[in-house]
């Protein structure tokens, strides 16, 4: 199979900005596996299901249909059972549920085997909390993108602000995206954790061209 490489790290990392544009570059198809557990729990709210109770999300992945495909520029376009939520994914509500849902093994099995399916030719990026670790385990090149807390808020605020989202305070922002990476990284299935083989690079200070300079020459080593 041709390459894979795996991106994992924490909320606001700059992970996707990144990895699209790395991908793009390589001809790679790009993977935002964060996505896939954002559009199940944009779902489950509508159904109206409780995102903690795992036997209330269950039955959600009976028949679902969560499909990706590239847009234009080289960004993934999300649906699910038929619904177009690509921007809707992005809203506060969706992320501030998310991680409930994605700590429920059900919800894990269920996304990791389609992602697996969809890397069994390779030649993609694939991005999230696990893939280093769990789905993607022989991946040929392994990164964790970090960087500090005040950093990541910074940009997940210009995100939001981006995206037309209210944009909260930073300080609240900051606080928002640790509860998250401690439920990720807590869960009991695939908890959020640099691979031993990962190649960890802290992003504070580097402009976006410059990170995605790093993985160029990573991959290319
Ligand atoms: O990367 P993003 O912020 O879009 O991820 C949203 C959430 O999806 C994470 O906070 C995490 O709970 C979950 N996730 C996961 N495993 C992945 C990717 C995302 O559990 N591989």
């Amino acid at each position: 199979r041709l390459p894979i490489v795996a991106i994992d790290g924490p909320a606001g990392a700059g992970k996707s900005t990144v990895t699209r544009a790395f991908a793009r570059q390589m001809g790679l198809v790009y993977l935002d596996t964060g996505a896939m557990y954002r559009a199940l729990t944009w779902w489950v709210l509508r159904q109206g299901a409780d995102p903690a109770d795992a036997a209330a999300v269950e039955p959600l992945l009976l028949d679902l249909d969560l499909q990706l495909s590239a847009g234009g520029a080289g960004e993934q376009l999300v649906s699910i059972n038929g619904f177009d939520v690509t921007e809707a994914i992005r809203s506060p509500e969706v992320t501030a549920q998310v991680s409930l849902v994605a700590a429920h093994g059900c919800v894990r099995q269920a996304l990791t085997a389609q992602q697996q399916a969809m890397g069994l030719k390779g030649g993609l990026v694939a991005e999230g909390r696990d893939i280093g670790t769990a789905v993607f385990p022989d991946a040929e090149l392994k990164v964790f993108l970090t960087a500090t807390a005040a950093e990541r808020a910074r940009r997940r605020a210009q995100d939001l602000e981006r995206r037309g989202f209210e944009v909260p305070p930073l300080a609240e922002l900051e606080a928002q995206i640790a509860a998250r990476d401690h439920q990720d990284s807590s869960r009991e299935v695939a908890p959020l954790c640099q691979a031993e083989d990962a190649v960890e690079l802290v992003t504070d200070g580097m402009a976006i061209k410059a990170v995605i300079q790093a993985l160029v020459d990573l991959f290319r080593e």
